[in-house]
């Protein structure tokens, strides 16, 4: 299981870019890199359309989403996690993440108005530590 995610300080303000420019709609996007044991090092945050555009959820272009997977593996990275934004709340799951993280296995950060936290469903929510690199 990951209890560590590492992200660049570089990908952390792309994320808080995204935040203020898609406010008052949540942005969304994956995080690529590769996991080394338990930590998930994150290479490059890739923002993806918000098919869903609303206030208060996501949903990954699926075809974006396609192809963002597509070239991790051609390059061999893998698809670490998923980030989304919490543009007027705090960086804590809402009931709609918390039921759709348990179908996810990868680790999902979240931007909110309190800054960034990132997580991982085991039998429940995890709270995994992140660090800037
Ligand atoms: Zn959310």
């Amino acid at each position: 299981m990951i209890n560590e995610i590492k992200i660049s300080s570089r990908d952390i303000e792309l994320i808080q870019a995204e935040l203020e420019a898609n406010k008052p709609f949540e942005a969304c996007g994956v995080l690529i890199g590769t996991i080394i044991g338990s930590t998930a090092l994150v290479e490059k945050a890739l923002p993806v359309t918000n098919a869903k555009r609303t206030r208060r959820s996501f949903e990954l272009d699926p075809k974006e989403h396609y192809n963002a997977w597509n070239e991790a593996e051609k390059n061999g990275r893998e698809i670490v996690g998923v980030f989304h934004t919490h543009p007027v709340s705090s960086a804590v799951p809402s009931l709609w993440d918390r039921e759709t993280m348990q179908n996810e296995t990868s680790v999902w950060l979240i931007a909110g108005v309190d800054g960034m936290r990132a997580y991982v469903w085991e039998n429940g929510i995890i709270t995994v530590k992140l660090t800037e690199i």
